[in-house]
């Protein structure tokens, strides 16, 4: 059976990377899907496959480090499916550059994108989503939240700040019916992953994908991700809230 059936679920990100593996796994699962990516993304596109598939899905476009047009995505997302009950924040980019010639500018953004975003989106949707009788956030943190990984102090602080925001809405919020998880994956074959691989080889890191592989057993599959996102997604998880849930194959175990 359908494990999303009645929910309506807004990704941010979700017309690229692991963000379209959630849209695509939770379209199939029976959500109604609204997808905010920045405009000009290939949400649009993303969307109407999904509904040529035969599920429901919108796209709304939005940076969603910009209040205003988040206000106008989770409203465009709520007017056509109704309440949100499920969130998963998971639009971020990507910093790679060593810790003294990070420009106050590039912190700003990375911080806005990363962080602030998880607050402008979360408090827009709560309101419907405690109205509703709750509901789930997912937060994607990183691997990158609890290992230092080398040029990354702000790619680091952002996830970090991601996991922590993920246990502090939990706990706020739990005697409301919200739940608030972050998802943790390891190193991912996606556009995010690869870029991140090629700039830390141009700052003199030495790393390969097939060194990151080794030290995962693989890469990790986007659709590895989306899977975990669904459980946390699902009522399979209903006593499950304030956790850090790793796909790393054991990577930060170790
Ligand atoms: P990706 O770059 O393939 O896709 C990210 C999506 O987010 C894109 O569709 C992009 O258009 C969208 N996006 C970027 N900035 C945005 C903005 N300001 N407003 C709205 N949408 C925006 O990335 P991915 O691999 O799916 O990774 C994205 C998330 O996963 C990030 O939060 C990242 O920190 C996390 N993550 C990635 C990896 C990895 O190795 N790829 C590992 C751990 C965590």
């Amino acid at each position: 059976t359908a494990r999303l059936q009645g929910k309506t679920a807004l990704i941010t990100g979700g017309a690229g990377g692991c963000g379209l593996a959630a849209s695509e796994r939770f379209a199939a699962e029976g959500a109604k899907v609204g997808i905010v990516d920045l405009p000009g993304a290939k949400g649009e596109e993303v969307a109407r496959r999904l509904r040529e598939a035969g599920h429901q899905a919108i796209f709304a476009p939005a940076d969603v480090s910009d209040a205003g047009q988040v206000a106008r995505a989770v409203a465009t997302v709520e007017d056509a499916f109704g309440p949100i009950t499920v969130l998963m924040n998971h639009a971020g980019i990507l910093a790679a550059l060593p810790f003294l010639e990070t420009g106050e500018e590039e912190w700003d953004r990375v911080m806005a994108v990363n962080v602030k975003s998880m607050f402008l989106v979360t408090k827009a949707v709560l309101p419907g989503m405690i109205a509703a009788g709750g509901g789930s956030v997912i937060c994607t943190s990183s691997i990158s939240a609890v290992v230092g990984t080398p040029m990354e102090v702000l790619y680091c602080t952002s996830k970090g700040a991601c996991h922590m925001f993920a246990r502090a809405i939990a706990v706020e919020f739990r005697d409301r019916g919200i739940r608030a998880n972050a998802i943790c994956p390891g190193f991912i074959a996606t556009a995010h992953g690869l870029r991140e691989i090629e700039m830390l080889g141009k700052q003199g890191v030495d790393v390969s994908e097939g060194m990151i592989a080794q030290a995962q057993g693989r890469l990790c599959k986007p659709e590895e991700v989306a899977a975990a996102a669904l459980f946390l997604a699902s009522d399979d998880a209903s006593f499950v809230n304030g956790a850090h849930l790793f796909a790393d194959n054991g990577y930060t175990a170790i």
